[in-house]
């Protein structure tokens, strides 16, 4: 099997050398990412290798089609950038790596809350510079708050498990309530239920048309004054002008995301030198109540580690065709 792998950071390679030691699946990386404009790329290969900013559309997948290609395999478990309908008409494959490590991206969002709550980003850099005040670095403790889950599957779960051990009070909302989490004490209610009585609201429902922008301002109008909005489930879950104006009110006491709508020009990259245009991002970034990772929840040793394992077979096994879980169907 011949792979072009696109949108290759340092980390994709050093993990995929690991493990494909024999060298079995030939591997070819490239550091651009893959959409119309670059499709090229991929020709004369069986399949490509892509991750989350990868723009696979109509355009993209009829042009690997042409190329040969029969083959996407995501390294990621959200496959809202893949045009489905186009894959399944252009006879092209699809897999993904549905479960890798929820507790990567579960920990990330509590990583996010406590350093929004105690302010230790600040201290770090405070203490650096020799201010040992504790002036606006007052936090509130968890122990007892209410805690909103929007999507309690893998990771809203892994999450919803740790916020219980701290000793939170859980709201949830999924289509599909969980027998297991309601014996653990968590709650189902209804979205106004979850949005009017949550302290913090976490977001890990996947992309869809039914959930973009749930966060948007008759939704924010419902929430706590003040509330902590965590999002590291995907950009568009977010009405990202909405939640500024919420944020200048009040309405939004806190936000910490991982994600961001228009993230695709800026995340993974090193715009430490150039002029960055996203104004949206700009404002966002000049609150001292916005916390903003890029991206990074799964971004653990053991994260990174399933997910080329998994990345690995569902390209042997495509090749072998030798059928498995991990294939995305058109539903
Ligand atoms: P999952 O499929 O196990 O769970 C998703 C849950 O959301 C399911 O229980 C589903 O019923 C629920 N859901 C679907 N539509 C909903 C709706 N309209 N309202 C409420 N709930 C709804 O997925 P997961 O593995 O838990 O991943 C969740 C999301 O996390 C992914 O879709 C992806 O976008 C994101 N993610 C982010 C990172 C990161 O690095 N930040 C990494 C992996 C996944």
């Amino acid at each position: 099997m011949r792979i072009a792998v696109f949108s290759t950071q340092p980390y994709d390679k050093e993990f995929f050398e690991r493990f494909n030691k024999d060298g079995e699946i030939k591997l070819k990386y490239y550091d651009v990412s893959l959409n119309a404009d670059t499709v090229d790329l991929a020709h004369g290969f069986d399949g490509v290798c892509v991750f989350v900013n990868d723009k696979l559309d109509d355009t993209t997948i009829s042009g690997l089609s042409g190329n040969g290609v029969k083959l996407i395999a995501l390294r990621c478990a959200g496959f809202n950038n893949v045009d489905l309908k186009a894959a399944a008409k252009y006879g092209v494959k699809v897999f993904r790596v549905p479960a890798y490590s929820p507790e990567s991206i579960a920990e990330h969002a509590l990583a996010l809350i406590l350093t929004l709550d105690r302010k230790t980003h600040k201290a770090y850099n405070r203490i650096r510079e020799g201010n040992f005040s504790l002036v606006k670095l007052r936090g509130f403790e968890l122990h007892g708050k209410t805690v909103g889950i929007i999507g309690t599957g893998r990771i809203g779960s892994a999450f919803a498990r740790i916020m219980l051990g701290m000793g939170c009070r859980i709201l949830a909302y999924d289509m599909y309530q969980s027998e297991e989490l309601k014996k653990a004490g968590v709650n189902y209610v209804d979205l106004d239920g979850l949005f009017g009585g949550s302290d913090i609201i976490s977001l890990h429902c996947p992309l869809t048309s039914e959930t973009k922008h749930i966060v948007r301002k008759e939704n924010l109008e419902k929430m706590k004054e003040g509330v902590m909005l965590i999002n590291t489930s995907r950009g568009g879950l977010i009405k990202t002008m909405d939640a500024i104006e919420a944020l200048k009110s009040g309405k939004i006491g806190y936000l910490g995301i991982d994600v961001y709508e228009q993230e695709k020009s800026l995340f993974y990259k090193d715009l430490s030198e150039s002029i960055i245009p996203d104004d949206t991002i700009m404002r966002l970034i000049a609150f001292p109540n916005v916390l903003i990772t890029a991206h990074q929840g799964f971004f653990t040793q053991e994260a990174l580690t399933q997910i080329t394992l998994t990345t690995l077979k569902n390209i042997s096994d495509f090749g072998l065709g030798v059928k498995n879980g991990n294939e995305v169907i058109l539903p």
